[in-house]
């Protein structure tokens, strides 16, 4: 293979690697200071918080059993949720959107 040939090659395969890790890279846990995070009143462990202070809160509620939940192969401790796009959150958590 010639080397113009071979740059011709290299160079989109390393632009479709540099693509390829950025576009699977692992989603971060939800921040509870984030804005949204705030605003749904989320939490990341519900078993950390006194429930009588969340009115709207529900014995049993929490993350991994709400229908905004998509569970993660491999990680059993989070999950994706509709609400928090491109984000995990704890399946231990909760927010006033539960579902
Ligand atoms: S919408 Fe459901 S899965 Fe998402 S943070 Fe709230 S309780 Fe958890």
């Amino acid at each position: 293979m010639d080397r113009r040939k071979f740059i011709g090659l290299a160079v989109p395969c390393a632009a479709l690697t540099l693509l390829g890790k950025s576009a699977f890279a692992a989603p971060t846990l939800v921040d509870e200071n984030s804005e949204l995070a705030k605003t749904v009143h989320y939490i990341a462990d519900i078993n950390q918080v006194d429930l009588a202070s969340i009115p709207n809160y529900k014995k049993g509620q929490r993350c991994e059993v709400c229908q905004l939940y998509s569970p993660i192969d491999g990680q059993p401790d989070q999950g994706e949720c509709g609400i928090f796009t491109g984000q995990t959150v704890k399946a231990m958590g909760w927010c006033a959107s539960y579902a």
